[in-house]
């Protein structure tokens, strides 16, 4: 039978909560009934005490006694709730605390798996495309055309691994803190306007890219983690979004700030998964039924290296369907 990952230890961890719970009920019990037994008892030797007594002055004493002992009883009982309640206050906390960690773990397992079985169909796929190509090239004489239509293939091929690899290795180095950014001053404009170019003539080939660009925007930016950014977005924008469908990229100044967007017409995110696709290894749908092809590391990486310049990225639908993304990039300092 398949459970769901994770669930063992869950069912033990309620079990173990409900022994804990039977116990305390059962403690509780016994403690308030030897605190009424005991007060009974007391009562009882008073009341004994009282009836023997045949002078006015102990029996007003007597009774007076009796009054401190049922104020007593009843701080004791106050007492036993007080702190029952405190632990139970406690427990309801640790236990669901406790829980939600279980079921964090459980689900980072999931998506671990399912990173695993998509990379390695990843980094199958286009190591057989290339060795393919290789062997036809060998193999067979073809006229200049082909094969330079073959050898761009294996380019393609070989970029794609590239590109895989590059984001798997950058999301360890930001996992283990052990990655910085090198911000410099550079004019933004054309750096973007020349990604976007090599985009749309490579993965953006079937969309209609639209550049809306403000020339001559500088401030400072490390260029490979920038470059990392901007082409998650951007191929993002491609994947998620039917060809022929419009992706527009904006770059405009606002005051002391810089809004730069990128928003496809895709069928958009829908608001309860906005928080996490930027998780690692999130992707919306199971592996077996998505149809397109990603790890899951892309906004991870893109989150964290926009926080490490300082910046905010935001996500929002875009008013002509689908999503924009924007990246909010203060120049105060
Ligand atoms: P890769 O690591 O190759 O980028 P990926 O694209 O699946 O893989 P992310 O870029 O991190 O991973 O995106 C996470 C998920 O967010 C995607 O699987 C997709 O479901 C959703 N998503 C991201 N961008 C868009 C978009 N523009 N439109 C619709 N859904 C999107
Ligand atoms: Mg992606």
């Amino acid at each position: 039978m398949k459970t769901r990952p994770g669930s063992r230890p869950l069912v033990l961890f309620y079990v173990l909560v409900f022994y804990v719970l039977l116990q305390f009920s059962w403690w509780t019990y016994l403690l308030v009934r030897t605190n009424n037994q005991v007060a009974e008892l007391q009562r009882e030797i008073l009341q004994y005490k009282l009836g023997a007594s045949d002078n006015l002055v102990s029996s007003s004493l007597l009774l007076e006694k009796q009054k401190q002992l049922d104020d007593e009883l009843h701080k004791r009982w106050m007492m036993i709730f007080g702190e029952g309640a405190v632990f139970i206050l406690l427990l309801t906390i640790a236990i669901i605390r406790t829980r939600n960690g279980f079921r964090k773990e459980a689900l980072m397992a999931e998506r671990q798996k399912n990173f695993l079985l998509s990379v390695t169909h990843e980094l199958k796929s286009p190591l057989a495309s290339i060795g393919l190509q290789a062997e036809t090239l060998i193999k067979r004489e073809l006229p200049k055309e082909k094969q330079s239509m073959i050898l761009s293939h294996v380019l393609e091929d070989t970029e794609r691994l590239n590109s895989l690899i590059g984001n798997i290795l950058l999301a360890a180095r930001i996992d283990s803190h052990v990655f910085a950014i090198n911000p410099q001053s550079g004019n933004f404009s054309e750096f973007l306007e020349s990604l976007c170019n090599k985009l749309a003539a490579g993965v953006g080939q079937h969309h209609n890219v639209v550049r809306e660009i403000e020339s001559n925007v500088h401030f400072d930016f490390d260029n490979n983690a920038t470059h990392s950014i901007f082409t998650n977005l951007i191929e993002n924008a491609f994947k998620y979004s039917p060809a022929g469908s419009t992706v527009k990229v904006q770059l405009k100044r606002n005051g002391s700030s810089v809004i730069c967007s990128i928003s496809d017409q895709g069928k958009g995110i829908p608001l309860h998964q906005r928080k996490s696709i930027f998780e690692r290894f999130y992707r919306t749908g199971s592996e077996e039924t998505r149809s397109t092809k990603g790890t899951g590391l892309g906004l991870y990486i893109t989150r964290e290296l926009t926080e490490l310049h300082g910046w905010k990225i935001n996500v929002a639908d875009n008013p002509e369907g689908g999503t924009i993304f924007t990246i909010n990039i203060s120049l105060s300092k």
